[in-house]
């Protein structure tokens, strides 16, 4: 977990950001499959504690929303100007528009900055792509704009990650009989005369029981929420291991379901 806070930071803590790592399949030799997934705000200086964005096999931007994109034309600057940069482009998985954001933000110029850092894939719902020992699938979740949750799987089991969503039946597919669920909690209570673009504690438990999930892990609270209160209602809803996610914290697996246990 390299950021967890939802919606904008609170003091020396991150916005949304994930590193994930994938041993190489059975009997292949290797380095480790590494992707980021998500570059919200102080992520990227946590990521370069475990790898220099050069090494990335990919990079995962879930939307188009400051806290979860704020430091990917940093990266950017990294794999151009930095003193490792990159021996090839970097796969980078984005929504729409991605392209005319990291134009507007990488350096005037530079005009090859963009092509230099990042091999742009557009992200639609249903894609599936092979990065090393992964594959990777979109699923189009439902925040107000085009948003892609994203179910990983390898040799080590199946992440499903929520990125920003109100309830949808998306959500239920993404998680189905995944390891581990990295669903968002944004919301103590659904606020009133706002559209359903994030999930409550509640919410989040449903899900995850409805999909059989076999753990879930509630991130991007947002900095004023109450987080015992929110895991809490999260596990009576869900009945399973149920946890919160901490910036910094390594989850390893495959990992056992230990209903109730923290
Ligand atoms: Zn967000």
């Amino acid at each position: 977990v390299l950021g967890c806070a939802g919606t904008f930071p609170a003091p020396g803590a991150a916005c949304s950001g994930y590193l994930l790592e994938a041993a190489p399949a059975a009997g292949q030799p290797g380095v480790p499959t590494r992707v980021w997934v998500d570059a919200g705000a102080g992520t990227l200086a946590n990521l370069l504690r475990q790898v220099p964005v050069a090494a990335l096999d990919a990079i995962w931007i879930s939307h188009l929303h400051a806290d979860h994109l704020s430091d990917l034309p940093l990266a950017g600057h990294a794999l151009c100007f930095g003193p490792r940069p990159a021996a090839a482009p970097i796969p980078l998985f984005g929504p729409p528009g991605l392209e005319a954001f990291l134009r507007s933000a990488l350096p005037d110029g530079v005009p090859t900055a963009l092509a230099t850092a990042f091999e742009l894939h557009e992200l639609h719902d249903g894609d599936r792509f092979g990065v090393g020992a992964l594959e990777l699938e979109a699923v189009a979740t439902d925040h107000g704009l085009p948003t892609f949750g994203l179910r990983a799987s390898g040799d080590g089991g199946t992440v499903a990650y929520s990125a920003d969503s109100g309830p949808s039946d998306a959500l239920g597919r993404l998680a189905r009989d995944a390891d581990l669920f990295l669903c968002e909690a944004t919301w103590a209570r659904r606020p009133a005369g706002i559209p359903p673009i994030h999930l409550t504690p509640t919410e989040a438990g449903r899900l995850a029981a409805g999909a059989r999930a076999k753990r879930l892990l509630l991130t991007h609270l947002r900095p004023d929420t109450d987080p015992g209160r929110t895991l809490a209602e999260a596990r009576d809803a869900y009945g399973g291991w149920a946890a919160l996610a901490v910036e910094g914290a390594v989850h390893e697996l495959p990992g056992p379901a230990r209903p109730g246990e923290a």
